[in-house]
């Protein structure tokens, strides 16, 4: 198996190479035991969901064979088809490009470090054009300080590109063709396979694959999917937060690196409860440039532009991270509302109408 494919397991050969192997979805996802392939596909879809990146979870130490990352991206893109959460198709291939990005952008600065195994995984500027059938449409400028990108396919790779500077107007237009620099062509390779990625996507479902993965959609479905809350939370009221977000609020207060999963707790739960991205930088104690940064572009990820939302973790799951303190086997908080509750959403709720009604 070319180890190329199964860090781009987007590319053409890549599909291809899978075709060949002649490994059907279907016997990936039977069995009793989960196949490696499944689980990678899992932890690929929740990473892209809350990390922004389908890389391995680094705090997870477990290391993928290339076979099972490649296989892992046909399951992926099935698990995200049978997803039921707002925006789950665009993050998730937002997410793979992002990956991609970083991967061939760093492949372009070092080719071959002298290792022929680094040779065999890199892929060139060269290969990425002609992947994208860009190779008779992008071409050194004669200074050589940028490409010049035919206008057709410039503008259907920039269209969707936020910023002033991708339009039209705003460029050197010659002979049929669009001025960009090094860093702008990366970009555009960027779009290139966001659009591959999320293109077909949800896919219909095979109903023998679909059973298969039951398990694994519920377990996805329990982090993302919002909670039935029977009222609109509206307010912020920080006394009323539950046990294992007290927590996370004290600890991120006091500069504690939060995990990916307690991070996504704290800021879902938080965006959940009405906090704009200042308030929940101000409620965490976050100052630091490069740490603003970091949860205030989760705050912006998490929070949906329809105003749709992904859930905080229920509280089973909340355990399962080793984040609710009810559950800590050592040392058990006690909270008589968290006996009643299967979600901090729920949880807060509750806090607030008790507040409510004892301010009456
Ligand atoms: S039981 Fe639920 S709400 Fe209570 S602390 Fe644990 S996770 Fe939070």
């Amino acid at each position: 198996m070319d180890p190329r494919h199964a860090r781009y397991p987007f590319l053409a050969a890549a599909r291809e190479s899978v075709r060949e192997a002649d490994i059907g979805l279907a016997g990936i996802v039977a069995g009793d035991e989960r196949h490696p392939a499944v689980e990678r596909g899992v932890e690929r879809v929740r990473r892209a969901l809350i990390d922004g990146t389908v890389r391995p979870d680094p705090d997870a130490g477990r290391r993928w064979n290339p076979r099972a990352e490649l296989l892992s991206y046909p399951v992926a893109r099935v698990l995200v088809s049978l997803l039921d959460a707002p925006g789950a198709v665009e993050k998730y291939a937002s997410a793979e490009a992002d990956t991609a990005y970083e991967r061939f952008t760093d492949d372009f600065e070092n080719p071959d470090d002298g290792l022929k195994s680094t040779e065999d995984k890199a892929i060139s500027l060269d290969a990425l054009l002609a992947e994208f059938d860009l190779a008779s449409r992008v071409s050194e400028t004669d200074d050589g300080d940028g490409y010049r990108v035919a206008v057709g396919r410039y503008l259907a790779l920039s269209s969707d590109l936020d910023g002033e500077s991708w339009r039209l107007a705003a460029r050197q237009l010659a002979d049929g063709t669009v001025k960009v620099s090094a860093a702008e062509l990366h970009e555009l390779l960027r779009e290139a396979v966001r659009q591959r990625v999320a293109a077909g996507l949800p896919t219909t479902v095979p109903d023998e694959i679909r059973e298969g993965l039951v398990d694994e959609v519920a377990e996805l479905q329990d982090t993302f999917t919002e909670v039935d809350v029977s009222r609109d939370i509206d307010v912020l009221a920080p006394d009323c937060f539950p046990p294992c977000v007290a927590s996370l609020v004290e600890r991120a207060r006091d500069g504690e690196s939060l995990s990916d999963p307690a991070e996504f707790a704290l800021v879902a739960f938080l965006t959940s409860a009405n906090a704009d991205t200042d308030e929940l930088l101000a409620l965490c104690g976050v100052d630091t440039n490069t740490r603003e940064k970091a949860v205030g572009y989760r705050a912006d990820r998490v929070g949906d532009e329809s105003g749709a939302q992904y859930a905080p973790p229920s509280c089973e799951t909340m355990a399962a991270y080793g984040e609710c303190p009810v559950a800590d086997d050592a040392d058990p908080t006690d909270d008589p509302r968290c006996d009643a509750v299967a979600h901090p959403l729920e949880y807060y709720e509750a806090a607030l109408a008790d507040a409510e009604r004892a301010g009456e």
